[in-house]
């Protein structure tokens, strides 16, 4: 165990290391965090902050050299440093997770070799292959780059043979996905620490617009056989792939009631920030609880939450120019809560923060979350 009072590294310094950041602190440990960027959100909340690109192998040693133990809030790392920084320190979870992870392709294979449900899909290295995996999976289909996508980017929808070669020229070496008839978006995070204690949080329910995740509730409102066999998923995953630290797993709830895996992310997750009220412990101290190979903490449900992302769109007043948005109508609403994650430039389509809600249901949650959402912007 890597006892509180002992310092933990984070690759990453966005608004996930931010908040892990947080919940170290709260446990008595040092952060220390390494980012590219030197305004990134967790500086404000790390003792140290490393201003370095990610593939910088010094840089990764540096960090690991003044740790205890190194985690991760991107899957988007390479190789050398994340080699230069196991050599100096316990890196959690490991290369053999992010090798797998970080390549669409790999990663449906191993869950194809897993046995684990997963709708159709091609894995894609030419224009040709392309074109081909489209007219076999269907007229409708995703095209999703192997590598580095995030919210809906470095993705096509193809519904022709044009589609097709755009689309690879759009996006290279990629995945090929049939568009599946989705009734349900949901997501499950799974903990496990090095000694192998495994835990479940309850499933979250997602809904996204135009590919980017819009609000989120848990528990989510779903049949119990759904939710059992969404747990079940996450822990055949968590164990299968060695996993040490968060895993989030998301899902497609098909018509006829079968859950698909779409894809994984081995860090907290933004379908989780709801933990921090709705679960005895949130998805950040959990993350450190298994990096450090503590006991996990307790998921059980305390109340059913909801949060909706604030995306920079929402930093434009009436007249079209920059402004804040009216934080306190939103904060006027009772059992409202508010998460900026101090990121000083308002692009459209960046995630600025979020809005949290409790209510009786997770529906009553949804529903309070997005009327203060709505409240932000007077229109
Ligand atoms: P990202 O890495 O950008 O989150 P995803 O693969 O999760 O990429 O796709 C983003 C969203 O696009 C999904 O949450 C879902 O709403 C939609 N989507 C992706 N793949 C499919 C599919 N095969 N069928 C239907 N909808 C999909
Ligand atoms: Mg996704």
């Amino acid at each position: 165990m890597i006892l509180p009072g002992r310092t933990i590294g984070i690759l990453g310094g966005g608004q996930l290391g931010r908040m892990t950041a947080i919940a170290a602190r709260n446990l008595g440990y040092g952060v220390h965090v390494l980012d590219p960027d030197p305004a990134c959100p967790a500086r404000g909340v790390a003792d140290l902050t490393i201003t370095a690109p990610f593939d910088d192998e010094l840089a990764a040693a540096w960090l690991a050299r003044g740790v205890d133990v190194v985690t991760l809030e991107i899957e988007k790392l390479g190789r050398p440093a994340m080699r230069a920084a196991a050599e100096r320190a316990p890196v959690r979870p490991g290369w053999q997770v992010l090798e797998i992870i970080q390549d669409r392709g790999h990663q449906r294979q191993w869950l194809a070799d897993h046995g684990l449900p997963q709708g159709p899909w091609r894995s894609c290295d030419d224009a040709e292959t392309t074109a081909a995996a489209c007219a076999a999976l269907g007229h409708d289909n995703f095209v999703k780059s192997r590598f580095g996508g995030y919210d809906g980017k470095g993705q096509a929808r193809v519904r022709s043979a044009e589609d097709a070669s755009r689309a690879f020229a759009a996006v290279g070496p990629n995945v090929v996905e049939q568009a599946l008839p989705l009734v349900a978006e949901l997501s499950v995070m799974v903990a496990r620490r090095p000694s192998g204690e495994t835990v479940v949080f309850p499933p979250a329910l997602n809904h996204h617009v135009d590919q980017i995740l819009e609000w989120s509730a848990i528990p989510a409102p779903l049949p119990a056989a759904v939710l059992d066999a969404a747990e079940e998923i996450a822990r055949s995953i968590a164990g299968a792939i060695g996993l040490e630290g968060l895993l989030a797993i998301e899902l497609f709830l098909l018509p006829d009631g079968v859950l698909l895996v779409n894809e994984l992310a081995p860090r907290p997750h933004n379908s989780f920030h709801a933990t921090e009220r709705a679960t005895a412990t949130s998805q950040f101290e959990q993350h450190v609880r298994a990096v450090c190979d503590l006991p996990l903490g307790n998921t059980a449900l305390v109340q059913p939450c909801a949060i909706a992302n604030l995306l920079g769109d929402l930093w434009v007043g009436r007249d079209g120019k920059p402004a804040t948005p009216d934080f306190g109508a939103a904060l006027a609403i009772p059992g409202v809560r508010l998460h900026l994650y101090g990121k000083a430039d308002a692009r459209p389509g960046r995630k600025m923060g979020h809005l949290s809600a409790t209510g009786a249901t997770p529906e009553e949650a949804t529903a309070r979350v997005l009327r203060a959402q709505s409240v932000l912007v007077p229109r």
